[in-house]
């Protein structure tokens, strides 16, 4: 693949920065440079802010119909698709993910999310309020929050691009997106598309860097709302330095999802979705499951079948399409994952499978070895901090009783699972856990339709379905009076 060269996209405009700094993205599987990238500086970022507000006040996307919003995002889609192949290489290539789960999972996600907020763009409606004046009309308005931020990690660049520039759109809002410095490729060329499609200047702003780019928007008194997803690290001081104008703010963050295995679950069913929703993208997945509950008269199956299965699998380059498993992100990453592995040795737990970086020829790339954990304790570490690598702990059991208590002893609280075949355990579960998604005997993967987000630490506010359509419009009531 030739090297990408990336700019920043600026009321219409692609420019480099004005101070000549560009920074670089890396194969994770590699280790080789595989694109330089504009840095912004105050300067790009003022001006970006600038372009959006100008491209709000001008009116020259919430102005149109909405049928033609609809158009053009739906427009946005089918580019999507029809750059598919490419879209999913360069996925691959820059965060490492197997080609498979960039086609299946981040390119398909992208397309549907553009598709399935270009339909709402007609159905965003106001309500007739019946107010207890005589002769008064009162009715609402979903009005655009105005330029809206958009801070997106590295773990699925371009499906969480779509996720907050898909919605926003659809309400009217214009927007500047801030893709992590480590991932830049796909949203660079999601933003090349959106131009494409011609949608008008200003009303989609791309600023690349590093987290000065994201700190200066943040705290922009030109930017009115913040869509961040993140860490809950950074979540926090978002918080705090969005408060000068007294932004919006909604926040997707970290996960520390507990799994429970009933007795009467299904063991060969239960070892491949918690493999699976262990494991998708290296465990480099917010929802993932991280933190398995075992009934303690199967754990030992459960375990040995986990462990076997983990041990099996091929990693390798996303790009070669025998890889099961891809490389973490950088070496950065890497490295904390496994101070998170020797640190739960270190505490008495017991490593069953894996606990290294890969060697060999692996060695150039972040390849770490899937890795399962028994005999731990509820207090370790290792259950309780987001390690977003692949790793699992699993835990026994005894009494189902105790389980929600366990599951939510957690800052945490956005997703969870359980495998049953008992619907009483099922739904009691589903109610007594805190976390926005509960997934039963099935894989934490995100739908446009449905809501997306966090108790807790784990976020503010939901993405997706129309829940989306609340965090990316303001309510105004209109009163008249008809006498
Ligand atoms: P991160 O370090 O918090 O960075 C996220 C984005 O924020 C990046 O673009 C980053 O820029 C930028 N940033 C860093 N510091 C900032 C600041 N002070 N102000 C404004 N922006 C700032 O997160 P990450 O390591 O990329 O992603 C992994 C985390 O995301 C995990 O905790 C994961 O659970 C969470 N996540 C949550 C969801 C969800 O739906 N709840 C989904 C995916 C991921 P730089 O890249 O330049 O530092």
């Amino acid at each position: 693949m030739d090297q990408v060269k990336g700019r920043l996209f600026i009321g219409g405009q692609w420019t480099g920065a004005a101070s000549g700094k560009e920074f670089t993205s890396f194969d994770p599987a590699t280790g080789q440079p595989i694109g330089t990238f504009a840095e912004a500086g105050p300067s790009e970022v003022d001006s970006a802010v600038d372009a959006a507000r100008k491209a709000l006040s001008a009116r020259s996307w919430s102005g149109i119909t909405a049928a033609e919003r609809a158009r053009l995002l739906w427009r946005v889609a089918e580019l999507v698709e029809e750059h598919a192949d490419e879209l999913a290489e360069l996925e691959t290539r820059d965060q490492g993910q197997p080609l498979g789960v960039a086609q299946g999972v981040s390119v398909a996600t992208t397309a549907e999310h553009f598709r399935y907020y270009a339909g709402w763009c007609t159905k965003i409606e106001g309500v007739v309020t019946p107010v207890s004046f005589p002769d008064t009309l009162h009715y609402t308005r979903r009005e655009p929050v105005g330029v809206c931020a958009l801070i997106t990690p590295w773990n699925f660049p371009l499906m969480i691009a779509s996720w907050k520039i898909a919605p926003a759109l659809a309400c009217g809002n214009t927007v500047i997106v801030k893709p992590a410095e480590q991932t830049p490729l796909t949203t660079v060329r999601l933003v090349e598309l959106i131009e494409e499609a011609g949608i008008p200047a200003g009303v989609v702003n791309l600023v690349t860097g590093g987290p000065g780019v994201g700190k200066a928007l943040v705290a922009h008194s030109g930017v009115d709302k913040v869509s961040f997803t993140g860490s809950t690290a950074v979540g926090r001081e978002i918080v705090r330095a969005s408060a000068g104008n007294l932004k919006r703010v909604t926040l997707e963050l970290g996960g520390k999802a507990p799994s429970i295995v009933a007795a009467d679950a299904d063991i060969d069913a239960a070892v491949a979705g918690n493999l699976q929703g262990a494991l998708l993208n290296s465990g480099q997945v917010c929802a993932a499951y991280t933190r398995v509950y075992v009934d303690r008269h199967r754990i030992d199956e459960f375990t040995e079948k986990l462990a076997t299965a983990m041990a099996g699998l091929r990693l390798g380059p996303g790009i070669d399409p025998q890889t099961q498993l891809g490389p973490l992100v950088s070496p950065e990453h890497l490295a904390g994952v496994d101070a998170h592995v020797r640190a739960a040795v270190g505490a008495g737990a017991q490593l069953v499978t894996g606990g290294s970086k890969a060697d060999g020829e692996l060695a150039s790339g972040n390849f770490y070895r899937p890795t399962v954990f028994a005999g731990v304790d509820d207090d370790m570490a290792i259950v309780r901090d987001e390690v977003f690598g692949p790793v699992l702990p699993v835990l026994a059991y005894d009494d189902p009783e105790e389980l929600a208590d366990r599951a939510n002893a957690t800052d945490y609280g956005l997703a969870a699972a359980v495998w049953t075949k008992d619907l009483a355990t099922a739904h009691r579960m589903a109610a007594d856990i805190r976390a926005g998604a509960v997934f039963v005997n099935m894989l934490p993967i995100p739908d446009s339709a449905a809501p997306w987000g966090g108790f807790g630490a784990s976020g503010w506010g939901r993405e997706m379905g129309k829940y989306a359509l609340d965090v990316f419009t303001e309510v105004k009531g209109v009163w008249m009076h008809l006498g």
